[in-house]
């Protein structure tokens, strides 16, 4: 019987790592589901469609086919994967999903994952509206200092460039639009186990996660 597990939680939380790293340790797909807003914001903006308007949204999108296929996120057949993790597009998916007509244009696709066998996924309303019946439901959140300060370390890992007071003046901003939109705001989902992983390690945090999912559904995860 497939599953699905849900990870919500605000920027920074870690989600993306901790959720790979499980869904790797469970054999199962992973649902990045933060990727689907990053792209669709991004060719909204490069068509100049700004986000104010849900009429003008709803007509620009029926002209816009996303696909998932692994890695990759196809927009019209093209992969944007490799230009959706920025300091810009953060701020414009925080921005293009508060508009209810995206929201609604990437509910189906986010649900029909599920067709394809067990999934982590992750995201900001994922187990509150894409996945209410999921299995186990987890709420990852950090302070947004231990966050900002996460986003920097990898920024630099990475070897791109980084100021670590902007970076916290975009989590606190993000958080904001993400948590006061009226659509699908940021929230604790019913019955969602509630991890603050401030001062955990990421393996500390999947270790915490994978003992969850054992207990509770220990017969799918044999
Ligand atoms: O998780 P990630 O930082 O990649 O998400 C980018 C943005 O997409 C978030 O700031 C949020 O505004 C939006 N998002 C959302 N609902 C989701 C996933 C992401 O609104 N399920």
């Amino acid at each position: 019987m497939s599953y699905v597990i849900t990870i919500d939680g605000p920027a920074g939380a870690g989600k993306s790592t901790v959720a790979k790293d499980v869904a790797k340790a469970l054999g199962i797909k992973y649902l990045d589901t933060g990727a689907i807003y990053r792209a669709i914001s991004l060719i909204l903006h490069e068509s100049e469609i700004k986000p104010v308007d849900d009429e003008i949204m709803r007509e620009a999108l029926s002209d816009i086919d996303i696909q998932l296929q692994g890695k990759a996120v196809l927009v019209n057949g093209f992969d944007v994967a490799g230009e959706i993790r920025t300091p810009a597009v953060d701020e414009l998916s925080s921005k293009y999903s508060a508009i209810p007509s995206v929201r609604k244009a990437l509910l189906s696709l986010q649900k029909e994952q599920e067709n394809h066998g067990s999934i982590v996924a992750e995201g900001r309303d994922v187990g509150s509206v894409v996945f209410p019946n999921a299995k186990v439901k987890f709420f990852l959140t950090a302070s947004p200092e231990a966050r900002a300060k996460r986003r920097y370390d990898e920024r630099v890992a990475k070897g791109q460039s980084a100021d670590y007071d902007e970076i916290l003046r975009s989590i606190i901003e993000r958080d904001k639009n993400d948590s006061t939109r009226e659509i699908s705001p940021l929230t604790i989902p019913e019955g969602a186990i509630y991890l603050d992983t401030s001062d955990m390690t990421e393996q500390e945090a999947v270790q915490k996660i994978l003992d969850k999912v054992k207990e509770a559904i220990p017969d799918e995860t044999k």
